[in-house]
């Protein structure tokens, strides 16, 4: 009976391990529902006006004129002090 029990258990992990892994390559290949999701993990890239480097829009500085810059240096030398 607790061979069973045990036997259950294996099954319902060796299920659930199969399903988690599907659904992380159905993601990574292409789908409806995942690809929404894949969005909000994959953040905007800003391009900075004056080296043209590609950065995360959370890391990018922006100045008051509403341009964008990879780091306060470049935002200074565009700008200026
Ligand atoms: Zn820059």
């Amino acid at each position: 009976m607790k061979l069973l029990l045990w036997a259950a258990i294996g099954f319902i992990v060796v299920m659930w391990l199969l399903r988690s892994n599907k659904v992380s390559s159905a993601g990574h290949a292409s789908g409806t529902s995942s690809t929404a999701n894949k969005d909000k993990l994959i953040e905007t890239m800003v391009q900075c006006a004056h080296c043209g480097v590609y950065i995360p829009a959370s890391e990018s500085v922006t100045a008051a004129s509403g341009k964008v810059f990879c780091s306060d240096e470049h935002r200074l030398k565009h700008v200026g002090p």
